[in-house]
């Protein structure tokens, strides 16, 4: 008999997000795989959950993924999570979902937060459709290229950054869409949340003036929502 691959998004800061369902299903299965032990230990322990937990991340997927397959193929019941979020999107977990999908094994969505959802529910854009780009290219011509790229669609575009390389993409963005309004969603969730619209120049001087903490996440707005529609 084969068990069952639950795909369970965490908080992405503020813990009363987690779903009744995630909780028991974490409470429920026999192992838990996440990204670092010690976050989801934290979480488990603040909802008194004692499930066993292992490692699975980018570096020890290859290792690990065949060793919880096999677990699977015994009819264990396994949850994946990532560190906040849900698993797979700019996550690791996509290569262990694919290979339990093609071995035969049920695997299951616990739906809940993702930072993408979040901003584009607050962000005030049309967001009927997207294109979320994940991370940008770190070199800065692949950068501005994937931009370029970007603005091409005229849709609305939806990335994630982090607090080292936001002022380098504020600036790129700046470069490559010009007057257009910006979506700057930080710390979701989080006490020190923040959601601010403005041109790419006007973020750029904000985030030059102090030194850019938490997490980020851009939405730009399609070129429909700059002429005012
Ligand atoms: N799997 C996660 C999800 O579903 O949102 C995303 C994981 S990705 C490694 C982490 C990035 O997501 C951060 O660098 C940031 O860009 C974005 N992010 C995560 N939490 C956020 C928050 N509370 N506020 C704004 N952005 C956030």
């Amino acid at each position: 008999m084969s068990g069952t691959l639950y795909v369970v998004a965490t908080p992405i800061g503020n813990l009363e997000d987690v779903t009744a369902r995630a909780l028991r299903v974490l409470r429920e299965v026999d192992v838990v795989a996440c990204e670092d032990t010690r976050r989801t230990r934290a979480l488990l322990t603040h909802f008194d959950i004692h499930t066993p937990t292992v490692s699975y991340y980018e570096h020890n997927k290859l290792t690990r993924g065949p060793q919880l397959l096999r677990q699977l193929a015994d009819g264990k019941a396994i949850a994946l999570v990532s560190d906040a979020g849900t698993p797979g999107i700019s996550d690791p977990g996509i290569l262990l979902v694919r290979e339990a999908r093609a071995a035969g094994v049920r695997v299951v969505p616990v739906p809940g937060p993702s930072a993408v959802a979040a901003a584009l529910s607050a962000a005030g854009v049309p967001a009927d459709r997207f294109v979320f780009d994940g991370f940008l290219p770190v070199k800065p011509g692949r950068r501005v290229n994937r931009l370029k790229a970007l603005r091409e669609l005229d849709t609305t575009i939806v990335v994630y950054e982090s607090p080292h390389r936001v002022v380098a993409s504020m600036a790129a963005i700046a470069e490559v869409f010009g007057e257009a309004p910006v979506v700057v969603a930080r710390e979701l969730t989080k006490q020190f949340e923040e959601i601010v619209t403005a041109t790419a120049a006007e973020h750029l001087a904000r985030l030059k003036a102090g030194e850019p903490r938490g997490e980020f996440t851009i939405v730009i707005g399609p070129g429909v929502y700059f002429s005012g529609l």
